[in-house]
């Protein structure tokens, strides 16, 4: 039978494979299994006797199991399954976490291919979490060893009921089967850019008979995710630029000329020009559909708000939705006090929120369907079906990061192709803008506004340094007897709670050589850290107020604003304190067990600081030891304010997915080899030849391949959002 990609992976390997396949995979269809590449390759050329094994290097030797034992670890839950192998000269032992049973198959007397990075562990050399490949018998253990020296063993991600040896077997024998293959470039593109044909790649990614086929597979492969991806985002692009938007001209004397005249300094360059674009947009034919990234405090905010203004000389509606209910009350603050009275009572700046009283969302939502609210500040309530608009003219959703491309469309069809503009104060590399905002206009705002005092970033390392965290207190308590106001922020809310209270989970480094030494949970959690601040002499005399996601949303927000009136000193939070929050009296921002957070996390927590008159500081408290990635992250975040260079640092520190976040969760699926950053000189290729190809052929009739790679490879979830309006 020849196979197709959407061949069923029943009917291509039986159901009972199939089942497990979908189990551990969620793999239904023959392209999903051969969409699996190898993780990576061992060259069986490159066998090492264990006695010369190179520490610190990756190193791939044949061996056989000699002994094998398990036992709980000491410091955590879990077992340690440690496995000797010898290759007749020497020893060596392999180590897994979590893995026990790796042990049934890891049993005295097997022989394989074992491949990893070489450590070191109380004199003996190691390998934690290898990769290996046994062998069925001594015949093939004998092939596999010496008769294809130079061709590369793929190892795949596997699991325990699959190991990387069926995987192999599997792909193999429905590669044999498999017939035509989609490709999504013409003959002409292909030559241009260097790249094989769709069935050849995926010959040559899984069975390989040289470094070169790997190489030349996989630039293939990711040429093709990098258009596939392109066309998708310039579909939607091109989908919104046909809708017809309502133009929303400036008014003179009307709300925006009138806000402009009493704004009380001047506009920053950034600001004017990103300003001058808004204002285009939102006369243009199509809606605007716009990302406005800058730094915390480069004044977005402001320039969404003119944005605002403008739709409103005509009467139109904004909405702004928020990620929280503490951001948006603040949001609708300080945009109430931006405006002052007079117009504020012309505008209504209206709150809309889940965790109103049913009576005040009632009112609220009354003033929001009549047209009387002409600036709308809220959550995801604002994406309720109860919601409804009379005329919205222009949707802002402040920090993307939290917000998908669905949520986007879910707001959108609220009005009748509404303006949209997106804030975000993540600093993001071009590429990254590319692939996950890349069905947006993207302005930067570079220029901060004038009079800022800046901020001084110090590691407080209390593995080599303990006794500085007494001084951390000291200066908390300094910067309270200036007047100034300080954050405390921990990564749990309480580390002896047990059970899953830490709200970081990202940032898990890989697992450690020692696994003994391995994560620990965080150490401080905002309960202990509170009551222990309570009762230390240097700070006992502080008002101090906890603050963290499980305390009911009014709580917060009076917390919140009691710290903004100044009366409260130090507020020991979780992250809830994250982003926008704006308090110009807090001077200090203190992290603890800050290698717990992602670089671009710790920078904008930073950002709370220094954004006034009043110089900044923050300090980084942490445990990791100095060269550990952990530690790297920390030491960068102080080596630099610069946000687009601290952006770079953490893809480079850690996976992609994470900076990509949930915005990124429906096309997961389709990105596979392509790495943002490395990639980047691809993925502006494929931008390119994407938009020839739609310029063209904007329904994609002559570019069959490519139409049907757009719809197997895309998410089904990524496709429906992609499709509504
Ligand atoms: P962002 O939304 O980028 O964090 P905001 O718009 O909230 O920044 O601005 C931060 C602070 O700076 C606000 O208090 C705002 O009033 C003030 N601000 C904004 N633009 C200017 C400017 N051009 N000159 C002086 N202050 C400004
Ligand atoms: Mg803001």
């Amino acid at each position: 039978m020849t196979l197709a990609l959407e061949t069923p992976l029943a009917d291509a390997v039986g159901q009972k494979l199939a089942n497990s396949l979908a189990r551990a995979f969620a793999m239904s269809t023959v392209g999903d299994l051969v969409g699996h590449y190898p993780r990576r390759y061992a060259k069986r050329g490159d066998l090492t006797p264990i006695l010369e094994l190179p520490i610190g290097q990756t190193a791939t030797i044949v061996a056989e199991v000699r002994r094998a034992n398990s036992r709980p670890m000491r410091n955590r839950r879990g077992t340690l399954l440690e496995v000797v192998i010898g290759d007749g000269f020497g020893e060596m032992s392999l180590t897994f976490f979590g893995q026990a049973w790796r042990g049934k198959e890891l049993v005295p007397g097997a022989r394989g291919i074992f491949s990893g990075k070489v450590g070191e562990y109380r004199g003996q050399l190691q390998f934690s979490h290898p990769d290996y490949q046994l062998f069925d018998d001594e015949l093939e253990a004998h092939q596999n060893a010496e008769d294809f020296a130079e061709r590369p063993l793929p190892f795949y991600p596997a699991t325990a009921t699959l190991p990387t040896w069926q995987l192999q077997k599997v792909i193999s024998s429905v590669l044999d089967d498999l017939g035509e293959v989609p490709d999504p470039l013409t003959d002409d593109a292909r030559r241009e850019h260097k790249a094989l044909a769709s069935r050849d790649a995926l010959e040559r990614i899984h069975r390989p008979r040289t470094d070169a086929d790997v190489h030349r597979a996989r630039h293939t492969l990711r040429l093709h995710e990098a258009l596939v991806m392109q066309t998708a985002l310039l579909q939607q692009r091109w989908f919104v630029r046909a809708m017809s938007a309502t133009s929303r001209p400036p008014v003179d004397g009307g709300p925006l000329s009138r806000f402009d005249a009493s704004l009380p300094f001047a506009l920053t360059p950034d600001q004017q020009s990103v300003g001058a674009t808004l204002a285009d947009d939102l006369v243009g034919e199509a809606p605007m559909n716009r990302l406005i990234q800058g730094e915390v405090g480069s004044g977005k905010t402001l320039v969404a708000l003119r944005a605002m203004l403008q739709v409103a000389d005509s009467a139109g509606q904004s909405a702004l939705i928020a990620p929280t209910e503490v951001l948006a009350a603040q949001h609708l603050r300080s945009i109430t006090k931006m405006l002052g009275p007079d117009m504020a009572a012309e505008l209504m700046p209206t709150l809309l929120t889940g965790q109103m009283s049913t009576a005040e969302r009632r009112k609220a939502s009354l003033r929001v369907a009549s047209g009387q609210a002409r600036i709308i500040v809220g959550t995801h309530a604002l994406l309720s079906d109860k919601t409804t608009f009379a005329d919205l003219g222009l949707i802002v959703v402040d920090e993307q990061h939290r917000f998908g491309v669905e949520q986007r469309e879910t707001l959108r069809a609220k009005g009748t192709h509404p303006h949209v503009l997106v804030l975000t104060a993540t600093p993001i590399p071009r590429t990254v803008a590319m692939t996950v905002f890349g069905d947006l206009d993207v302005s930067t705002i570079r220029t901060m506004p004038p009079g800022r005092a800046g901020i001084e970033t110090f590691v407080a390392p209390l593995a080599e340094k303990p006794a500085w965290f007494g001084r951390v207190w000291q200066r908390a308590a300094e910067e309270v007897t200036k007047g100034h106001q300080v954050f405390v922020v921990c990564a749990a809310i309480d580390v002896e709670a047990g059970g899953s209270t830490a709200v970081v989970e990202d940032d898990v480094d890989d697992v450690p050589i020692d696994p003994e030494e391995g994560q620990r949970g965080p150490r401080f959690g905002v309960v202990q850290v509170a009551s222990s601040l309570r009762e230390q002499p240097a700070t006992s005399h502080l008002r101090i107020r906890p603050l963290h996601g499980k305390m009911p949303s009014e709580e917060k927000d009076a917390i919140m604003q009691a710290f903004a009136r100044g009366e409260i000193d130090v507020v020991v939070a979780t992250t809830v304190i994250e982003v926008g929050v704006d308090v110009p009296n807090a001077s200090t921002m203190i992290i603890l067990d800050a290698d717990r957070f992602g670089v671009s996390q710790l920078h904008q927590l930073r950002g709370r600081v220094g954004r006034g008159r009043i110089p900044g500081l923050c300090l980084l408290v942490t445990d990791a030891l100095e060269g550990t990635p952990a530690r790297e992250r920390v030491d960068a975040v102080a080596a630099t304010t610069d946000g687009f260079e601290l952006a770079e640092v953490d893809l480079e520190l850690r996976g992609e997915g994470d900076v990509l976040g949930g915005a990124q969760s429906g096309s997961r699926s389709s990105l596979r080899l392509l790495r943002v950053i490395k990639d980047a000189p691809l993925i502006e290729r494929a931008r390119d030849l994407a938009e020839r190809i739609l310029a063209d052929d904007p329904a994609l009739d002559t570019h069959a391949g490519l139409a049907t790679m757009l719809t197997t490879r895309l998410g089904e979830a990524e496709r429906a959002a992609l499709r509504k309006n």
